[in-house]
């Protein structure tokens, strides 16, 4: 396939309530959503999933929209692209950008999917025909915090993710435990501590968590490796893993037992794949961690979470949970838990174009001839 044409659109929705971890508070969701055509008129689409500011990677909606149009768009256009995961070589000479990146790969693997006439799970190797969902619960005051676990309990959610940071952790997971003792549970730490803090983690192991996620350093392998050995929860690696070298580094030394997969924190979902079939060989479950994401790259999410090794139910979950008006239909529905694989080609997902006109700031086409 050749790509005739590229079209930017930087877009801006309102999350139907403010995200709070511990390091931002996410209430404007501004994205790029990414839409290619090849020259017999198949279009595929992606969405980069940087944030406004840099709090979880050094990337940002601006730097993301540079590296795109100066430096992607002209590489991917340079030549025909015969399969989706030559694009990883192509941008190979692009140091990082990962989230940028992405969001074009993500959209060449739409497209091509789409060429075939078929679904991008089944292209990518996906198994499942439903995957397992669950949600994120931001920090919030702690009788709010139960009320909503609560209620997603009810909607069927198959697991419960809780924000924590110092000071705000053994009490808000034992008086959550003391009102669901039994609900798979487990904690996101965004990188908010240290080795220092070895007696304060070993204390939650009590509380039976699934796990415990990117407790120390963003780009630390080495010190949760030491971590590990001495805590019964599992540690599972988010921010410190952005390549497949970093995950099979990381299983080497010990550092996690699980991982979470981020389609674009690693550049892609080739990358993502390759990491997933690393992890199954070495028995290390994985799941798919959510960005705040609009509808695209929710429907790149589910194709990825197809695939076997993807044992941990993710940070998917219903369109209604973020957005009122979301840019691609259907909706996605979580029921009893689960989310049905799309079984039309491509993401199986469609763009409400009228939508997406919406909620555009900016739009930039490209075109190569
Ligand atoms: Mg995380």
């Amino acid at each position: 396939m050749k790509i005739k044409r590229v079209t930017l659109y930087q877009v801006e929705q309102t999350l139907k309530s403010p995200f709070i971890s511990s390091l931002e508070k996410v209430e404007n969701r501004e994205s790029i959503i990414v839409e290619l055509k090849d020259e017999d008129g198949h279009t595929g689409w992606g969405e980069v999933v940087a944030f406004s500011s840099p709090w979880y990677t050094e990337e940002t909606i601006k730097t993301c929209w540079h590296i795109i149009t100066d430096f992607l768009v002209p590489l991917l256009c340079s030549r025909k692209i015969h399969h989706p995961s030559e694009v990883k070589e192509l941008f190979n000479s692009i140091r990082r950008n990962n989230m940028a990146k992405a969001g074009i790969e993500t959209a060449v693997w739409d497209l091509y999917a789409k060429r075939q006439g078929t679904t991008l799970s089944e292209i990518i190797g996906g198994k499942k025909s439903v995957i397992e969902s669950g949600v994120v619960v931001g920090m919030n005051d702690p009788d709010k915090m139960i009320a909503k676990i609560g209620l997603h309990i009810k909607e069927g959610y198959k697991r419960i993710k809780v924000k924590i940071k110092p000071n705000q952790d053994y009490e808000v997971i034992k008086l959550i435990r003391h009102h669901y003792p039994d609900v798979p549970l487990m904690v996101d730490a965004n990188s908010t501590y240290s080795l220092s803090d070895i007696n304060r983690l070993k204390a939650l192991d009590e509380f039976n968590l699934l796990m415990i996620e990117q407790p120390l350093g963003v780009d630390d392998i080495i010190d949760h490796a030491k971590l590990q050995s001495v805590i019964n929860t599992p540690i599972c690696l988010d921010e410190s893993i952005v390549s497949y070298e970093d995950a099979r580094k990381a299983i080497e030394l010990g550092s996690c037992q699980v991982m979470n997969i981020k389609i674009g924190r690693v550049g892609g979902l080739t990358e993502a794949i390759n990491i997933h079939h690393l992890c199954k060989s070495h028995d290390i479950p994985v799941w798919c961690g959510g960005m705040l994401e609009m509808g695209i790259s929710r429907a790149h999410n589910i194709a990825l979470a197809s695939l076997e090794n993807f044992t941990i139910p993710g940070d998917i979950s219903s369109t209604s949970r973020y957005w009122d008006h979301d840019i691609t239909e259907p909706e996605v529905e979580v029921k009893n838990g689960f989310i049905p694989v799309p079984t039309t080609p491509g993401i199986g997902f469609t763009v409400n174009r009228q939508r997406l006109d919406e909620i555009t700031k900016k739009k930039l086409v490209i075109t190569y001839d």
